[in-house]
């Protein structure tokens, strides 16, 4: 997808701090962190959101909290405690529509979502 920019992220045509790689997910900061670790772990294949995943590929979101819990024990936050959140659509307030996974940890995280 020419105009997304976690595929240019992918290609290497933009920059990112990448902390994980594999055939089929990457991981890397968020530019605009909201807590002490905020990374998202995206699938390599460019699906527009959760509400685009095939069923086929429903084990993918498997293969991301995995890697999450792995990245989670590597920023030290596996025992404080973390959040795992996928935005999906406008009203879910998604912004890059390309399916990611926040993983966010590192200070109190308020109890409400939303
Ligand atoms: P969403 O709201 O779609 O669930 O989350 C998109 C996230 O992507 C936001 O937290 C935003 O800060 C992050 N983001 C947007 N553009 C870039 C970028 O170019 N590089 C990085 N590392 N993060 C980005
Ligand atoms: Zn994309």
């Amino acid at each position: 997808m020419e105009d997304c920019i976690f595929c240019k992220i992918i290609a290497g045509e933009i920059p990112a701090d990448i902390v994980y790689r594999d055939d089929e997910v990457i991981a890397f900061r968020d530019i605009n962190p909201v807590a002490p670790t905020h990374l998202l772990i995206i699938s390599k294949k460019h699906i527009p959101s959760l509400a685009h995943l095939p069923d086929a590929e429903t084990p993918l979101i498997g293969s991301m909290v995995k890697i999450a819990n792995q990245l989670a024990r590597e920023e030290g936050i596996f025992e404080s405690g973390y959040r795992l959140a996928i935005s999906c659509g406008k009203q879910g307030g998604q912004v890059v529509p390309h399916l990611h996974m926040h993983l966010i940890g590192g200070r109190q995280l308020a109890d409400a979502l939303g």
